[in-house]
């Protein structure tokens, strides 16, 4: 496991949004930045389980989330620069960008994929992150020292068979990320990195291996310490780099 030991005010006053933010390693990061101090701008297509990670938020006493269900399947650039525009007047600016939404898509060999799960796979995996990014590049240039994650895969650094549009999208997110990270550098604050979780329990994960136990692996809330670490100052001068969370 990625070994960090986060200080309980690590993300003091720092705002962060996540995408997917309603279940699974989305859902772990939302509560685990607040824990750590964050304000968390939650992200999702379903309202009511943005709404349950809202109320446990609450609940614990950590600072007041705010609450966007956006499908990223369907959204437009404009409803990106809405939500800048929100978020400018709530916040001023944006201290973390957690791109973690992702669909799995069909795992079969490539020339199987049909031409519409393809797209619909790319359009949530790599274009929504790509017009996210863009529309807050003005919020996250007004924080001091601003941390976008991108949330890949191992199949996102080497190709592998049968996984389909996801392993081909993973790699595009890589891309972004190298060409934004060597972008800011020296010319901004703004660092851009990648994650791979690693196998994590999670509804994903049991699609993707319906025959394995998931007690085999950790849950979302034993990976945080590597989310943790990208987005807190501790990892200011870590730029364009593609780290692993186990
Ligand atoms: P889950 O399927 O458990 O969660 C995915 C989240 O993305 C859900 O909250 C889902 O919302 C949201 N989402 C999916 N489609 C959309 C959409 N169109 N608009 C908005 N939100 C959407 O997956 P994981 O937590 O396992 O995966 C999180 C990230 O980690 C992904 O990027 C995945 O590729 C990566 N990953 C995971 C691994 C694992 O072992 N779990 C291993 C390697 C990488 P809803 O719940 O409403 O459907």
């Amino acid at each position: 496991m990625f070994d960090y030991q986060a200080p309980q005010d690590l993300l003091k006053d720092r705002v962060i949004l996540i995408t997917g933010a309603g279940d699974g390693i989305g859902r772990a990061c939302a509560l685990s930045s607040a824990a750590h101090g964050a304000t968390v701008v939650l992200i999702g297509r379903t309202p009511s389980k943005l709404e349950a990670v809202y109320d446990e938020i609450e609940a614990s006493g950590f600072p007041q989330p705010a609450l966007c269900p956006l499908n990223l399947e369907t959204a437009l650039e404009k409803d990106y620069l809405d939500l800048a525009d929100q978020l400018f007047d709530t916040f001023g600016k944006l201290d973390g960008l957690v791109h973690n939404a992702a669909l799995l898509g069909p795992r079969t060999m490539l020339d199987n994929v049909k031409a519409e799960a393809w797209l619909q796979l790319m359009q949530v995996n790599v274009n929504a992150p790509f017009l996210l990014s863009k529309s807050m590049m003005p919020l996250l240039r007004a924080a001091p020292d601003a941390s976008v994650v991108c949330v890949s895969s191992s199949v996102g650094r080497k190709g592998k068979a049968f996984w389909g549009p996801y392993a081909v999208s993973k790699f595009a997110l890589e891309g972004m990320m190298q060409v934004f990270a060597e972008e800011q550098e020296g010319t901004s604050a703004i660092r851009f990195n990648s994650l791979n979780p690693g196998a994590t329990r999670t509804s994903m994960r049991a699609a993707a291996y319906p025959g394995e136990a998931p007690e085999t692996n950790p849950e979302p809330g034993q990976i945080m310490p590597a989310f943790l670490y990208l987005l807190g100052p501790d990892s200011k001068t870590v730029n364009g780099q593609a780290l692993d969370a186990q």
